[in-house]
């Protein structure tokens, strides 16, 4: 996409006493849905506090729609819609009137209704806030922050603590505020959740973004994928290798199963189903491995993801 970010954030560094939480971190946000990827720590919820504007950075600049979120913060306010982790939601409030209340305040906002169906909400209704259940403080806090429509949303941790079926209608009420034209950036631990939504995925470690890209991006520019075959054992894989292109491997890591390491393209395949014909052999099972947003993850910050 080429228009303008609607997230500009250049060096950001924010401290807590002698802690460093964000160390230099550079992101743009283009329209569409953006995922703020990482480790516990990692710096996620800061940045996106100080894009929301309840954090001052120490150093560095945060630009959203074009604006300082502390400056300009009475003109942005109306402009964004806000998902705290905690949920940031007056506890003694009845869970329906809170939203149309919320909805009130904005001049085009979704159908309440509607939004309190999607999101399984309609049982609650009349419960207060600090008596609904975790799951349904999230989609409260949810439906609080998209239902004024705003062109950006800022979602931490969307779907943290969800239940399978929960987290599928959050997903899908993301996606159509997408179609709608709204733009989010969202923090997640969530490998699926980042290839399921993102357009881009900024991934986050120690405070500084360490990678960036659409999902297919990152996982074709991370580890090289592999071609997986079966066939009679103990092939000459001298005879294979070399009449693969440079820098691809072959091996037999169980006997009678093959691993071909390297840019697995289509004449890669077909160099090596030449091969086999050439030699007699049936490569059964041929299956492509495709690298995930996981193994790109762990192969740039040497961590694996919790949930
Ligand atoms: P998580 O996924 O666990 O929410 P995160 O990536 O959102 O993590 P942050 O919450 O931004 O990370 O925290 C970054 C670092 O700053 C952590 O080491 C955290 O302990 C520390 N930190 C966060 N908030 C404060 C605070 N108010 N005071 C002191 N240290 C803090």
């Amino acid at each position: 996409m080429t228009s303008e970010p609607v997230v500009r954030i250049t060096s950001l560094v924010k401290r807590y006493g002698t802690k460093t939480a964000v160390a230099g971190l550079d992101l743009a946000a283009a329209p569409g849905i953006t995922a703020v990827l990482g480790p516990n720590g990692a710096g996620k919820t800061t940045t996106i506090e100080t894009c929301e504007g309840y954090r001052r950075p120490d150093e560095g600049t945060v630009r959203v729609l074009g604006l300082d979120p502390i400056a300009d913060a009475a003109r942005l306010r109306p402009r964004i819609g806000v998902m705290l982790q905690s949920g940031g939601v007056y506890s003694g409030a009845r869970a329906e009137e809170m939203l149309r209340h919320m909805a009130k305040l904005h001049a085009h906002p979704l159908d309440v209704d509607g939004l309190i169906e999607r999101l399984g909400l309609g049982s609650c209704g009349r419960t207060t806030y600090r008596r609904l259940s975790g799951g349904q403080q999230q989609r409260l806090a949810l439906a609080m922050a998209v239902v004024g429509r705003p062109e950006l949303v800022f979602l931490d941790e969307p779907t943290a603590g969800l239940d399978p079926q929960a987290r599928r209608a959050t997903w899908d009420l993301v996606r159509e505020l997408r179609a709608d034209g709204v733009s989010a950036v969202l923090t997640t631990h969530f490998m699926d959740e980042a290839e399921e939504l993102a357009d881009d995925v900024a991934i986050v470690d120690a405070g500084r973004v360490v990678a960036q890209g659409s999902p297919e991006e990152l996982c074709r520019g991370g580890a090289e994928n592999t071609l997986r075959f079966s066939g009679r054992p103990g092939l000459d894989l001298g005879s294979l290798i070399k009449a693969l292109p440079d820098g691809s491997g072959a091996a037999e890591p169980v006997p009678g199963s093959y691993r071909i390491s390297g840019t697995i393209d289509p004449q890669l395949l077909a160099t090596v189903t030449s091969w086999c014909a050439q030699h007699g052999v049936m490569p059964d099972g041929i299956a492509v491995e495709r690298h995930t947003l996981e193994d790109v993850f762990l192969e740039l910050t040497g961590k694996e993801l919790r949930a």
